[in-house]
């Protein structure tokens, strides 16, 4: 049996790994195919397809939109996106500057709870285009200030926490036409994470592809729950372990293995969107 993993992380957005090693990893766990699905960028994709390459790995680019729908966060998988889109570059240009502005919010905060954290230590940390909150908790043990991610994010950083700043959220309807209009295909990550199946007829309606049906947060009642639901609403199915490297401890990356013949279907339907595109300029 062949096997993918679809969700995977780098240190281009919040992960700790390079491309190289995340391709080595992947070969060490005998993976046919991977995709990378860095938040809100596409940064890393062209140094992870030459880096598979090199070691045998087909690479499926990606990337994770943060976006929302009826005040429910949610992430938005495209993938087969062309990275040189110049709609989808622009766009993401644009969710990078608010990223790196509701950093300075964060550090803002944590300065009127006398915490002096700079901006500048957690943009030298990130390293990258796309910083997340992950970054300023890094940022924060770096500096003496907490012992460990958890206590970052408990103390200060998690929802409602004096840290956090709401961020701003592209709406799921446009991420769906985006990923589209870049020849991608639109699949909504983890939903057994966010437990906002209601929104899920909406974003059919918009033209959502698939769901992440097999993820290293679903227990396998959850991954049969969408596997229920993807049937029904004739979703195409994916998985990924959501591998972040070393931020959360043990590497996910081996947790997840998605038999290949749903890489098989991805495929398909990216040749369908492509014929449908093709026919609309006609
Ligand atoms: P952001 O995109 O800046 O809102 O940050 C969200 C990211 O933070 C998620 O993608 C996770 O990678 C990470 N995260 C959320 N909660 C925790 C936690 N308790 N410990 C470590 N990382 C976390
Ligand atoms: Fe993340
Ligand atoms: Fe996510
Ligand atoms: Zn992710």
């Amino acid at each position: 049996m062949r096997f993918a993993d679809l969700h995977l992380h780098t240190n281009f957005s919040d992960g700790t790994y390079t491309p190289e090693e995340l391709a080595a990893f992947g070969r060490q766990h005998g993976l046919a195919a991977m995709s990378l699905t860095d938040h809100d960028t596409i940064g890393g994709c062209a140094r992870m397809a030459t880096a598979c390459q090199a070691v045998g790995i087909e690479f499926i680019s990606g990337s994770e939109l943060t976006a929302e729908l009826n005040g429910n966060e949610l992430h938005l998988l495209g993938y087969f996106i062309d990275i040189h889109n110049p709609k989808l570059l622009a766009e993401m240009s644009r969710f990078q500057t608010v990223r790196q502005n509701r950093i300075r919010e964060m550090v803002a905060r944590l300065n009127q709870l006398n915490i002096p954290l700079h901006d500048d230590a957690v943009f030298a940390l990130a390293n990258c285009l796309s910083p997340g909150r992950p970054h300023v908790a890094r940022a924060l043990i770096q500096a003496g200030f907490c012992k460990s991610l958890d206590e970052a994010f408990n103390r200060f950083l998690k929802k409602n926490k004096p840290a956090w700043v709401p961020k701003f959220k592209v709406s799921a309807l446009d991420a769906i036409a985006l990923i589209h209009q870049a020849g991608g295909v639109a699949v909504m990550a983890h939903p057994g994470l966010n437990r906002t199946d209601d929104i899920i007829p909406d974003l059919v309606a918009a033209g959502l592809d698939g769901l992440e049906c097999f993820h290293s947060k679903h227990s396998t009642v959850t991954a049969e729950h969408y596997l229920m639901l993807a049937d029904q609403h004739r979703l195409l199915v994916t998985g990924g372990s959501d591998c972040h490297g070393m931020n959360k401890g043990k590497p996910l990356i081996g947790t997840v293995k998605l038999p290949y013949e749903h890489v098989e279907r991805l495929k398909e339907r990216k040749g369908e969107l492509k014929l449908a595109t093709t026919n609309v300029h006609k």
